[in-house]
């Protein structure tokens, strides 16, 4: 009895749920249609708004309105580079080349604003230069295997000079003089 009971509750609910389906398709396709139909009647519109013209024909408003938009976007692209370009330079991390005893140097900046990987540059031709301790070790002088540039004798060691070039660079972070002439890359 109980069994025939829940098996009558299930067709009955089984009836609604396939009503409420029909009840909910049909209006939704019924929408699609006249959805679809509204679009095609905007696409129609426009292909004739093309085809017309106004003083000047339609095309030439759209082409100038292109370009005007492509110019746009690159003006905007180009400022916010050049925005992030600021905002990088503006950071300590991107000191990393300077002028010290009429060489270039050049380093990388550690999250810790230390530096590391030091190394000296030709200032003629950029080419990488090569240390030579004196005899006597006391002083390093810089000699460019390219166009055949020599420095002075800087009167210390090698390891000193890399050393002093270190607390050099912190110390114009410090005192932040590295921001007034940041030398081209
Ligand atoms: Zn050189």
């Amino acid at each position: 009895m109980k069994k025939t009971d829940h098996s009558i509750r299930n067709s009955v609910v089984a009836t609604l749920i396939a009503t409420l389906i029909i009840a909910i398709v049909k209006p939704m396709r019924n929408m699609a249609i006249v959805v679809f139909k509204w679009l095609w009647q905007i696409i129609l519109a426009f292909k004739a708004h093309l085809g017309s013209t106004a003083s000047v024909p339609w095309w030439l408003v759209y082409a100038v309105l292109a370009i005007i938009i492509l110019l746009l976007s690159r003006a905007i692209r180009q400022a916010l580079q050049s925005l992030a370009t600021d905002v990088a330079k503006a950071s300590p991390l991107s000191y990393t080349t300077d002028h010290f005893h009429g060489l270039v140097w050049r380093w990388r900046m550690d999250s810790d604003f230390q530096p590391y990987r030091i190394s000296t540059f030709c200032p003629h031709c950029d080419m990488q230069l090569r240390p030579c301790s004196s005899g006597y070790g006391y002083s390093t002088q810089f000699h460019c295997d390219k166009c055949g540039f020599s420095s002075s004798n800087i009167e210390m060691e090698t390891g000193q000079l890399e050393e002093w070039i270190s607390r050099e660079i912190q110390r114009k972070l410090r005192t932040n003089e590295w921001k007034q002439e940041l030398p081209n890359q």
